[in-house]
């Protein structure tokens, strides 16, 4: 098994773990819906959600290794959605049948069929340390258990483990046993109008987590939230908690999306020394790649995407003066900072150095904390400008031109490596439905809700942008057609198991995605069509699921 089979292997297994861990809690749902439908007269919006929790159950559990079990939320999913077209209520003949399927889901999710995994060894075994930092461990202190719940569930679905607690003696054993990444606290709790302030501030002081507090409440008062700051919170939520700003103040103070790091070039022909100024960077934690001859430099700049050169001045082949006004006259680079390195000192250098539009001149020798300090800041501003120019302001994703640069890099680095490449579409179902019902606001909701659970679920490999109005475009590269399926496949069920909720009025939104893989379609433009093609197929077939380039049908 060659290194990237066994990396995907176990990107694999991950993903399974995840599911059979989630799996639980989505048959509890299943059967939850399903006693409402069947002790109720059968309410046609239930009978839809308990549609929709069958597909998606279906297309998960044959992914990650449940295949008796998809097979049954198929059966479920087909009777139920012969009484929704029909618009009929299912007799008792029926009725008894799905609640024998019913039945067969919980049985058959007793075990996943492990002849259809890899054998696990030694490396597949989940060494997943206590604090998986992909999923947080939250405490959630609230005592309205129907709120916890739906709190607890949505949070799940962006990566949160949750533990609720419904009084302060809970959470406390709790903080005794184990520290939490972050706690969730309701204020007013059955033992007084501030319990949940006065816990937290005795929790501070005597058990001292440093751990980030978010205060939820009723309370919109000045008071409330003054002894909340005092109380150490980090922020605070008014009922009912608008969950896309929960997520975003969560993964801000948990740093669950990690910001990637600054991307920078070296140029120096004395190797030791650009060795030694790439450890200092890379101990920063910055990204670095070195170039020791000028004339090496055009390619590197191509495929590294450098957000920053630091530059040295004397050089044997050309002088970093000249170097740096090739480096600007290349596509793309007009306006990358360069930082000069030199042990010159003379005014006329540095002077015609600047005037070249070198951002910064450094002498040699310099300290190790000014470098990487004078790099930080630089880097940091190249990226805020370039942001502004190539990310999408509502989703901070790529936007439409940068994705497709994008792809063409990662399709000339795929024919190096040798690929795999998987490259997606994606199209919000309905959306136009969405907009019209709940207006436009919430529609920009929902478009940033997607973004965030991409930015979440993806690796920081993956390229992510948004194409258009309600289209995403995504790169996975390393990433075979299997692979791609089962983690697009996720994100559809996690996306449609989100609840929005708009003035009291609850609903769902689905995606739909078209998936085309290099070296199949061997260009940036003809994976492109095949994604569309396919993105335009799933669409044709029901909406709501992922369809592959050159799938039959
Ligand atoms: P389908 O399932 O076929 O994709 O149906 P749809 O309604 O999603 O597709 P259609 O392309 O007809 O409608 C997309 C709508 O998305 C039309 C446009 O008003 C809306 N839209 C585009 N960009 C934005 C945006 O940034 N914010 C919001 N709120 N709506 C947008
Ligand atoms: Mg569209
Ligand atoms: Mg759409």
């Amino acid at each position: 098994m060659s290194a990237s089979d066994s990396h995907l292997q176990r990107k694999l297994q991950a993903l399974r773990d995840s599911y059979s861990a989630r799996l639980p809690g989505e048959l509890e749902e299943i059967e939850r819906v399903w006693r409402v439908l069947a002790d109720g007269d059968w309410d046609p919006a239930n009978a839809d959600l308990l549609y929709r929790l069958a597909h998606g159950l279906a297309g998960a559990a044959g992914i990650f290794g449940y295949p008796q079990l998809s097979r049954h939320a198929v059966s479920l999913e087909q009777l139920l959605h012969r009484h929704l077209d029909e618009e009929t209520a299912p007799d008792a003949g029926q009725r008894a049948a799905m609640e024998r399927l019913l039945l067969q889901l919980r049985e058959a999710a007793g075990g996943a069929d492990t002849a259809a995994q890899p054998a696990s060894g030694t490396e597949n075994d989940a060494h997943r340390p206590a604090d998986d930092p992909h999923h947080p461990l939250v405490y959630l202190l609230e005592d309205d258990a129907g709120v916890a719940e739906e709190l607890a569930l949505q949070l799940a679905h962006f990566g949160y483990r949750v533990e609720a607690f419904h009084d302060s003696a809970g959470l406390r054993d709790a903080v005794a046993r184990r520290h939490p990444a972050a706690f969730i606290v309701d204020i007013i709790l059955p033992e007084g109008r501030n319990a949940g302030l006065e816990l937290m501030s005795e929790l501070r002081h005597r058990e001292a987590p440093e751990q980030p507090v978010i205060f939820i409440s009723s309370r919109d008062d000045f008071e409330a939230r003054l002894a909340a700051v005092r109380a150490g919170g980090d922020d605070y939520f008014v009922k009912p908690v608008e969950i896309a700003a929960l997520i975003d103040s969560l993964d801000r103070l948990t740093q669950s999306v990690e910001s990637e790091p600054w991307r920078i070039l070296i140029v120096d022909d004395d190797a030791t020394l650009a060795a030694q100024y790439a450890a200092i960077l890379e101990n920063a934690g910055m990204q670095v790649e070195t170039v020791t001859r000028a004339s090496a430099i055009l390619k590197v700049l191509s495929e590294f995407h450098a957000e920053l050169i630091l530059m040295d001045v004397q050089m044997p082949e050309c002088s970093g003066l000249e170097l740096a006004r090739v480096v600007r006259q290349q596509d793309g680079c007009e306006g990358i900072p360069i930082v000069f390195l030199s042990a010159e000192t003379s005014t006329e250098t540095r002077r015609k150095a600047l005037h070249l539009g070198g951002d910064a001149f450094l002498t040699k020798p310099i300290d190790d904390d000014q470098l990487a300090a004078a790099i930080t800041v630089r880097a940091e501003r190249a990226r805020f400008l370039n942001t502004l120019m190539l990310k999408d302001s509502l989703t901070g994703l790529l936007n439409h031109t940068r994705i497709k640069e994008q792809l063409a890099v990662e399709v000339s680095r795929a024919r190096r490596a040798g690929g795999p490449l998987t490259f997606a579409m994606i199209d919000i179902d309905h959306f136009k439905n969405v907009n019209d019902r709940f207006g436009h606001m919430m529609g920009d909701h929902v478009i940033k809700t997607l973004a965030r659970l991409f930015q979440q679920r993806l690796r920081r490999s993956d390229s992510i942008g948004r194409y258009g109005g309600e289209e995403f475009a995504v790169i996975l590269p390393d990433c075979d057609l299997q692979l791609a399926g089962a983690i697009l496949e996720e994100i559809r069920a996690l996306f449609s198991a989100i609840r929005f909720a708009h003035k009291g009025e609850g609903f769902s939104v689905t995606f739909s995605a078209g998936l085309a893989t290099w070296p199949e379609y061997d260009n940036p433009g003809d994976l492109n069509r095949a994604a569309d093609e396919a993105l335009y197929e799933a669409k044709r077939l029901g909406r709501d699921r992922i369809a592959v380039a050159g799938a039959q049908p």
